[in-house]
């Protein structure tokens, strides 16, 4: 063979590309035009008729690494991709991670660094890959053929069957491929979290731990991510050991890789939509779910409110049924505690608004609906798919798989609050088929729509139960909500778009921003949610508390020197007000504040100068790797930090 014929495709980035990669022009030219070429070269069968690619393995982290190797040696067993051959390139000897990537699909393996002698056998890897493809590739075929024949009788029957199996066949695996490249875009493990922290937490550590996630009081500001991970993974191990949760048996260290990867997943820099808050929204789940008596609590005197023997006849529409345990199953209540953690995963930082204006990637993947949200739970989906819970999104494996993907899937998606109203309509519709008996209980289709929709009211209602906190915690959780918001106007004014009253600084003091919140949103869906789970009914009386208390130091005199009315529109820029024309729907452009002509003038100008402005353009959305310092708040960098394009490996190509 030609050397000449065959590429080189380096994949590095330029703190570690070195003079050795001169060495590979000697036997190779160099080709510039580079730009996305991974993934082309992935996607196109009819690329380069041979090519190495040689994965540097300092660009990667192990995991990513890892992963790449099997992306390609998957699309290239699903023949999308031939005669490629990847060939890790790394300055460690050590033989157990030679053969680890030998494992995962590399098929050799070069020292740093490049010799010539090495160089000029390079092709020969091609040679070898081919012939192992080919290989494959025949044994597919004759699988295929095995199958044509047991089902078809004609000829041209099976000719059809084959094609239709094989144009199938690539659609699961590009899609496969295309899921994977995606998430990898935002997955950037870290590789410097010392996970031998969390197995370093004392008892008694542990123990305070279970006691703060038993009781409402949870304020996990003070706890570091270790001790994040921690709550996690306790509150995890203690749903899968509930009496039908046993036989998915999962090692605690499988547990941690999870609850690890979950952690790494979230915006360390997002001042509100953190790993913190995740967890928050997992301990209320948890929390509610114990008040409604379908799970134990970790610390049973931690909430002397939640008692084993609360009464629990107040649920009327159950009717026979003592409980809400004989229709949330334990499988359920895993599946929604899991949302729980990863229904913000990956979150930049600003809001469903700002991506649908401003054309970002990914408002264009969803087609501007619940981006962010339709966004969360894929990345989280694949996340499971990728760790010890891989079982349980198996369509093959397990009877449970529809329901389990239904109560995860749905249950992020109902926390868009673009669609709050919405929401909130749909459960009063359940509470009054509920209530008139409407529902029949021996259709299961039926009664699993409504266990759904009850896991989105319990997610929802704790996605926003911060405001339903005692007061000291409720505030510090506005504080920090305010200070993503104004973020997140700083960056509409550095763009040239108009900024809501919510996200501009100065314009709406915290008393408003909560009042109006809680009044408008937080009250209306707790109000409703508690006519069918009464349980949630003291976190009503504990968001009108609150209020009280905000109302209070509204009158008190102070020197925040904002606006002090609680407009509609210091409820949450997720929101568009209603009484601006018909702008009620969904993801379109955000309202202009109407109080006065000048103000809606000013506006107007805004949104006009911002179509003259072009934006920056911005391949890809704003995640970068959470440092192991997480959610320390660096008051200095916060906007800036924060909007960090996604730093991705360079690649050149050698032919
Ligand atoms: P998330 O983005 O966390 O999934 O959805 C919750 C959204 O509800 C937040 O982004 C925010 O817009 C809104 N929200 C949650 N808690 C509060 C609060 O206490 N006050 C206000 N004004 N909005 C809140
Ligand atoms: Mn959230």
């Amino acid at each position: 063979m030609d050397a000449r014929r065959c590429s080189v495709l380096v994949v590095t980035d330029a703190e570690h590309s070195d003079d050795s990669f001169s060495l590979l022009h000697t036997v190779f030219s160099y080709d510039p035009d580079i730009v996305g070429v991974l993934q082309s070269f992935i996607h196109n069968k009819e690329g380069k008729p041979s090519t190495l690619v040689l994965l540097d393995d300092q660009a990667y982290s192990k995991r990513s690494l890892f992963d790449t190797l099997e992306s390609i040696q998957f699309a290239t067993h699903a023949g999308l991709l031939e005669h490629a051959a990847p060939i890790v390139y790394s300055p460690s000897n050590s033989s157990d991670y030679m053969m680890e990537c030998l494992d995962h699909g590399a098929i050799d393996y070069v020292v740093k660094p490049l010799r010539q002698e090495v160089v000029n056998t390079l092709f020969l890897n091609v040679i070898r890959s081919s012939t192992q493809q080919h290989r494959h590739l025949q044994k597919q075929s004759s699988a295929f053929a095995t199958a044509r024949s047991s089902v078809d009788s004609t000829e041209t029957e099976g000719d059809m069957w084959k094609a239709f199996k094989q144009r199938l066949l690539s659609v699961f695996e590009i899609n496969h491929n295309l899921i994977h490249q995606h998430v990898s875009e935002f997955f950037k493990p870290s590789n410097d979290q010392d996970r031998s922290r969390v197995k370093c937490i004392s008892s008694e550590r542990n123990s305070e731990l279970k006691t703060r996630l038993s009781s409402w009081s949870f304020a996990p500001f003070d706890l570091d991510h270790y001790e994040l991970i921690q709550c996690v993974f306790l509150v995890l191990q203690h749903v899968l050991a509930l009496p039908d949760l046993q036989h998915i048996a999962i090692s605690d260290d499988d547990l941690y890789d999870f609850v690890f990867d979950v952690g790494n997943m979230y915006q360390s820099l997002n001042p509100y939509h953190n790993f913190r808050h995740a967890v928050d929204v997992m301990q209320a789940t948890y929390y509610f779910v114990c008040r409604a008596g379908v799970v134990s609590l970790m610390d049973p005197c931690a909430a002397a409110e939640i008692s084993p023997n609360t009464p629990r006849g107040r649920y009327s529409w159950l009717k026979n049924s003592a409980s809400l345990k004989h229709l949330l199953f334990p499988f359920d209540i895993l599946a929604l505690i899991l949302a729980s953690i990863g229904h913000d995963v990956g979150h930049p930082g600003v809001n469903n608004v700002f991506m649908i204006r401003t054309a970002t990637p990914l408002a264009l993947i969803y087609n501007d609906r619940s981006v962010l949200e339709s966004f969360h739970a894929m990345v989280f989906f694949n996340i499971l798919q990728r760790h010890c819970f891989q079982p349980l999104t198996e369509w093959q494996t397990i009877p449970e798989y529809t329901r389990f993907r239904k109560i995860v899937v749905h249950s992020i998606l109902a926390t868009d609050m673009g669609l709050h109203d919405d929401y909130v309509n749909k459960i009063q519709g359940q509470w009054e088929r509920l209530n008139n008996s409407q529902v029949d209980t021996t259709n299961q289709a039926q009664v699993d729509d409504e266990i759904i929709l009850i896991c989105g009211s319990i997610i929802k209602c704790a996605d926003i139960s911060n405001c339903a906190r005692p007061f000291p915690v409720a505030e510090k959780w506005a504080q920090v909500l305010q200070k993503e918001f104004h973020e997140q106007g700083d960056l509409e004014k550095e763009l040239g778009l108009s900024v809501l009253p919510i996200n501009d600084r100065g314009k709406i003091s915290l008393e408003d921003f909560q009042l109006g919140f809680k009044k408008n949103v937080a009250a209306k869906l707790f109000e409703v949610v508690t006519n069918v789970l009464p349980d949630f009914d003291f976190a009503v009386k504990n968001i009108y508390d609150n209020c009280l208390i905000w109302e209070e130091r509204k009158q008190r005199p102070h020197d925040s020197g904002v606006g002090t009315e609680a407009t509609s529109s210091a409820v949450s820029s997720d929101f568009e007000v209603t009484d601006v024309g018909d702008q009620s729907a969904h993801g379109r452009e955000p309202l202009q504040e109407p109080s006065s002509h000048e103000e809606s003038t000013t506006n107007r100008d805004a949104s006009n100068q911002q179509q003259r402005m072009p934006l920056p353009r911005r391949q890809s959305i704003l995640v970068e790797v959470p440092s192991q310092d997480q959610d320390k708040e660096s008051p200095g960098d916060g906007l800036r930090g924060r909007r960090l394009h996604v730093k991705s490996p360079c690649h050149c190509i050698l032919q």
